[in-house]
């Protein structure tokens, strides 16, 4: 049994810790916020409890759901058959599977048949090895069309990617497209989304109280300030209230957040990371009509928003008073105009957009409105790098190990899209990596194992 820090009280943290204590392991998890979350935790919104961001689970999410089933929440779960909007030309269209593709006016006939075909393509390939150094725009062109290009693929990847994403591989688009089929339910193409009431942040708080049940401590208001050193290797965490010695600690933190955990001696692992993160600003309403009938939409036209998402359409309306709830993301880099916003701006440029979307939007009908900003929420993985994953059990660059560390954060997913499928199943496989190490090469982790009760 191995004394253990978990640093980060998301889904990932959250998971990792249960695990880690089914095995038996002496874990504690610390997360500096006052609550457990991450990026899935709630807000109040005219005194309505809400999910911060907006998050649903699709079917072939098999981890997810296994993971709900056994925290006994599935009865908690609300699923939804539910379309996408295409709003193009200042006109919204339906566009949910191939039938919708090879009817979408906005394109022509050939064009048509070429984007469907691409999809189709994309959604039968199972290998991305050769897609890596293709860069996305030429591979697009290849594939589509130059038309399908620009009318299409340039401006969603615009709105997207905050108008970069020149350093993208063909690998991400491939990954989406894969993604999007595996929601589809098959009832004429639409999509079928699941959410647990209360949110993501429901399953994180549940996985919490179940690692308690099996002995961990979990522990929030507890900000890690730093990694504790000794002779090269990680001894513990130092936090507001001073040095807490443990056999191995992992960070949950992707790179902006965990550099300043990293003494100057590790800052080198940082290069093993992408260097570009995405950020994301969401003005979020409460309405009382629904503004669309598509749980989110693609936007072509120029516009200030990457899309318009509306959850009761899968949420429901129980717990807004029968009220909608409609989410306005804008993905943006942490240092744009966009980020450093007013809340009133950002509520002025977003709902101008809403109104081109939505002919029912009016101001008067808003019953509440609040503004979200997480700086940190993606990361760019730009093609020609390698290697892709940033290792979980680190060295120094001239092959020593760091002893006492490991790293699991949401950065090291490649090429799956991030999403709560794939954080858990990331925290799922380095809780076993961690296990079957400690179980057969424990000095290989731990550097002087702490004596019992572990504090410094
Ligand atoms: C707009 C939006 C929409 C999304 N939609 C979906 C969706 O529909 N479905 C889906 O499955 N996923 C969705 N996601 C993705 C999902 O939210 C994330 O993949 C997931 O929450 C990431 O969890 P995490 O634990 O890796 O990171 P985080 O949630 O970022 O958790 C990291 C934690 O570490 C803590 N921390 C940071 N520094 C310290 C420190 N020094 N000491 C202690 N603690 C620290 C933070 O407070 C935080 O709690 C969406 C995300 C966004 C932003």
């Amino acid at each position: 049994m191995a004394r253990i820090a978990v640093v980060g009280g998301g889904i990932l943290g959250a998971t990792l810790t249960l695990r880690l204590a089914q095995q038996g392991h002496d874990v504690q998890l610390l997360e500096r916020g006052a609550a457990l979350g991450g990026l899935a935790d709630r807000t109040q919104l005219a005194g309505y409890d809400i999910d911060r961001f907006y998050h649903v689970i699709v079917p072939s999410d098999a981890r997810m759901h296994a993971l709900v089933d056994e925290l006994g929440l599935t009865d908690e779960m609300s699923n939804a058959p539910v379309g996408v909007g295409f709003f193009s030309g200042g006109k919204m269209y339906p566009f949910n599977g191939i039938g919708d593709f090879l009817k979408f006016p906005p394109l022509k006939f050939t064009d048509r048949l070429r984007l469907a075909r691409f999809v189709v393509a994309c959604q039968l390939r199972s290998q991305y090895a050769d897609l890596e150094d293709k860069p996305l725009l030429e591979w697009l062109r290849k594939m589509s069309g130059k038309r399908v290009v620009d009318k299409i693929w340039r401006p969603l990847l615009d709105s997207r990617f905050d108008g970069h994403h020149e350093e993208l591989p063909a690998t991400y688009l491939w990954s989406r497209t894969r993604r999007m089929r595996s929601a589809r339910s098959g009832k004429g193409g639409a999509e079928e989304f699941g959410a647990l009431r209360g949110g993501h942040q429901r399953l994180i708080e549940a996985a919490a109280k179940a690692a308690e049940e099996s002995g961990a401590i979990v522990r929030t208001g507890v900000p890690v300030t730093g990694l504790l050193m000794e002779g090269g290797n990680v001894a513990g965490v130092t936090t507001e209230d001073g040095d807490e010695r443990y056999d191995l600690v992992i960070p949950t933190l992707q790179p902006p957040a965990l550099k300043f955990l990293l003494p100057a001696e590790l800052q080198p692992l940082l290069g093993a990371y992408p260097q570009r993160f995405l950020g994301v600003v969401c003005l979020i309403l409460l309405v009382k009509e629904s503004l669309t009938e598509h749980y989110s939409v693609n936007i072509v036209d120029p516009t200030p928003i990457t899309t318009i998402v509306e959850t009761s359409h899968v949420v429901g309306t129980d717990h807004t008073g029968g009220n909608r709830l409609v989410y306005v993301p804008r993905y943006c880099d942490p240092k744009s105009e966009t980020f450093g916003l007013t809340d009133q701006e950002v509520y002025d440029r977003f709902t101008e957009m809403v109104a081109k979307l939505s002919p029912a939007f009016r101001h008067e009908d808003v019953l509440g409105w609040t503004v979200q900003r997480a700086p940190t929420v993606e990361p760019v993985h730009a093609k020609g790098v390698a290697p892709r994953e940033a290792p979980i059990f680190p060295s120094y660059e001239d092959g020593r190990p760091i002893r006492g560390l490991a790293l699991a954060s949401a950065s090291q997913i490649y090429p799956r899209l991030l999403n709560g499928e794939s954080v858990v199943q990331l925290a799922e496989e380095v809780a076993v990596e961690v296990d079957g190490i400690l179980a057969t090469d424990p000095a290989r982790l731990v550097a002087t194992p702490s004596p019992a009760g572990g504090a410094a």
